[in-house]
């Protein structure tokens, strides 16, 4: 199984460093707010600019010039502005009204290059060479980062640093991918442009996303904090003076822009699985109704299920990957090997899914993201087949799964799932 971890961690900054950064910042804001005048069109989308490559052979050696960036904070610059580019014109196609996108967050993207991390702090690149910077980590232990980033199973893939301008603290928000995860088995190339490769997505109160690749969202940060900083706005509004209802009010905001953040960390990373099995649909359950079919489900669960779909719908087409939904009915209760189907309510156990039928054992949020898959997948099947004009009877639809694919009719794992 492939899992991906985000985890959040505060910097303790010197006062020297925090110039250090807020200047590398400055400079990375200003590669970014170049890149996107340069590609940007006022006229038609036709004539913005995304092509990554092309862009950076246009700009890297000036803004390197112009700057005092490291080549990774430079390129990663171009690469932001080159993304966000690339989403304006996708709502631009589809009619919506957009304008040039332009930077002011201090937020920058680190990779392996740009930055080494250790058991209790990280090194970063910044205009004044490396910085150390200690983590501050709570007291309660393993915390997340101890427990993803520093794990042997897990590897560190990118992070993002983050100014948080009503704290003045940075932040970390580090992604790891585990690395004992299954070797993709080659599927075997089929031709003809109606086939399909479907990733299966399963949102959920015990983890808050798993592929159909066993790729697993758990969000357990995201629950952490909004369980914390719900218990720090009960003890505000006790208080009930106007210095706490400011601070209220301050907080719900940080809170808010913490909780996108957050979550477009994960939609990228969704619409990354998909790009990297080669997947050309992004499937999800129907939201409608989410409510009344997730009992334990909180608020800010259901906040993010919303946004999670919003944000990988503007994503994905980047890749030319779209995004559909299917109805939700029995996901969680069916079984999802495609020889037997057996629907019920005992099949399913908390975290565990246990067909009562044919026995097969698996975790209950993969069995249902398995589901949501074929679901799809069998429709778009059907449909093939029974028009007559589509002269596309034979095209597959397949469903990704961990260690190979599925048809819709037939159980064909290439390795096992
Ligand atoms: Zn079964």
């Amino acid at each position: 199984m492939d899992v991906r971890r985000t985890a959040v961690v505060k910097l303790d900054v010197s006062d020297e460093q925090r110039d250090a950064l807020h200047r590398t910042a400055e400079q990375y804001l200003y590669c970014a707010n170049r890149t996107a005048n340069y590609c940007w069109s006022n006229t038609s989308y036709a004539e913005c600019k995304t092509n990554k490559r092309q862009v950076r052979d246009a700009l890297y050696s000036e803004l390197r010039e112009e700057t005092d960036l490291q080549a990774q904070l430079v390129q990663a610059a171009i690469r932001r502005a080159v993304e966000a580019i690339k989403g304006v014109v996708e709502r631009w196609k589809k009619g919506q009204r957009v304008s040039r996108p332009t930077f002011t967050a201090e937020t920058m993207d680190y990779d392996t290059r740009s930055a080494t991390f250790y058991r209790t702090k990280a090194s970063l690149a910044t205009v004044d060479g490396r910085v150390e910077l200690p983590f501050v980590l709570p007291a309660d232990s393993p915390t997340p980062y101890e427990r993803y980033v520093l794990s042997e199973d897990y590897e560190f893939r990118e992070s993002t640093l983050r100014y948080d301008a009503v704290t003045d603290e940075f932040y970390l928000h580090i992604s790891t991918r585990r690395t004992n995860g299954g070797n993709d088995a080659e599927v075997p190339a089929d031709t003809g442009p109606p086939d399909q490769t479907v990733l299966g997505i399963d949102l959920g109160v015990n983890s808050l996303a798993v592929a159909s690749t066993g790729t697993f969202w758990q969000g357990d940060d995201y629950d952490h904090w909004c369980r914390e900083l719900e218990k720090r706005r009960g003890e505000m509004q006790q208080r009930g003076t106007q210095a706490a209802h400011d601070a209220l009010l301050r907080l719900g905001k940080r809170e808010e822009a913490w909780r996108k953040q957050y979550i477009h960390t994960v939609a990228n990373e969704v619409v990354t699985e998909a790009a990297e099995h080669d997947c050309d649909v992004i499937v999800f359950e129907d939201l409608t109704g989410i409510r009344e079919r997730l009992p334990h489900a909180q608020w800010h669960h259901v906040w993010a299920f919303r946004r999670l779909y919003k944000y990988v719908s503007y994503k994905a087409p980047e890749q030319d990957i779209s995004v559909e939904q299917v109805e939700p009915n029995h996901t969680s209760t069916r079984c999802s090997r495609t020889d037997c189907g057996f629907t019920h309510d005992d099949n399913r156990h908390r975290e565990q899914f246990e067909c009562q039928k044919c026995g097969y054992e698996v975790n209950a949020d993969y069995n249902a993201a398995k589901n949501i898959g074929l679901r799809y997948a069998r429709k778009r099947q059907h449909r093939l087949r029974s028009s007559p004009t589509s002269g596309s009877g034979d095209a597959e639809v397949d469903l990704r799964i961990n260690g190979g694919t599925l048809n819709g009719e037939s159980h064909q794992p290439i390795a096992g799932d």
